[in-house]
């Protein structure tokens, strides 16, 4: 079950080497680090906790914030390290509106929030949890698991084999996947290939943005048939001059990743 984080963190570790988004990666593989060891130890607490029903299980998931305050106030920005001093002497009370509140908006900047939820979700996702306490409402550009945006596209031989047009979304809260129509923008649903655009550079051949013009919105699609050893969640940060380039071209990111890019 742990196979799924140990992979992004070697990627991150060694896309850190070097290059203008070492830093970011630095960070990004403190945190996943972090996120495997809250993932084994939901999965590692009794069958009475950890099942599915967000508020049932917010006092499981609250127990691991430490784990994560404590690797964000070592190697964190100042500003993401000065509040996770400061959520470490904030109480239960105010902690579990933090989590509620993320859950029911899934806002992309609640950084503490959404990287606690993740390893929680995954795991839900893993168990095979039936019907995880869903909000916001289900419509079709969200994930029919949890309802959490998709954080990045992906497009594998698997997904040539299978069907057709088709490829998978990544959801920004479980970060499991979903089949979806290809050429389709996953946050208003525009088809009309005029209105739908792609862009990539030489430097990330396998990264590519997906623009929509009907709604401004954009994402990243990861193609393993290009480079098979990408870790899609890793190389979407480690991909983000590409982000810059969609910004200054006015499109917003539907999602934004878990270091804010
Ligand atoms: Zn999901
Ligand atoms: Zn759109």
């Amino acid at each position: 079950m742990t196979s799924f984080w140990s992979p992004l963190i070697k990627r991150a570790k060694d896309l850190s080497a070097s290059g203008e988004t070492a830093e970011l990666l630095t960070f990004y593989a403190g945190v996943l680090r972090a996120q495997q060891a809250i993932y084994e130890h939901l999965n590692s607490v009794g069958t009475g906790t950890a099942r599915g029903g967000f508020r049932d299980d917010l006092s499981a998931l609250l127990s691991c914030l430490p784990t994560l305050l404590e690797v964000v106030a070592e190697t964190g920005s100042e500003l993401l390290a000065n509040e996770a001093r400061r959520l470490s002497g904030e109480g239960q009370e105010s902690l579990r509106s933090m989590l509620i509140s993320y859950w029911q908006t899934r806002a992309d900047h609640s950084f503490f929030a959404k990287a606690l939820v993740q390893p929680y979700a995954r795991l839900m996702a893993d168990r095979g949890v039936e019907q995880l306490e869903r909000r916001p409402a289900i419509d079709e550009s969200r994930c029919p698991f949890c309802g959490g945006r998709p954080q990045l596209g992906l497009f594998s031989h698997e997904d040539s084999d299978v069907a057709e047009g088709s490829r998978r979304l990544l959801c920004s809260t479980c970060l499991s996947e979903w089949p979806f129509p290809r050429c389709t923008c996953p946050f208003c649903m525009e088809q009309r290939p005029s209105n739908l655009a792609y862009f990539g550079a030489p430097e990330f051949a396998h990264v590519s943005i997906e623009a929509c013009d009907t709604c401004s919105h954009y994402f990243k699609r990861i193609d393993l048939t290009k480079f098979g050893l990408a870790a899609p969640l890793v190389d979407e940060v480690a991909s983000a001059p590409l982000d810059v380039w969609a910004r200054e071209r006015g499109y917003r990111k539907i999602e934004l990743n878990l270091v804010g890019v």
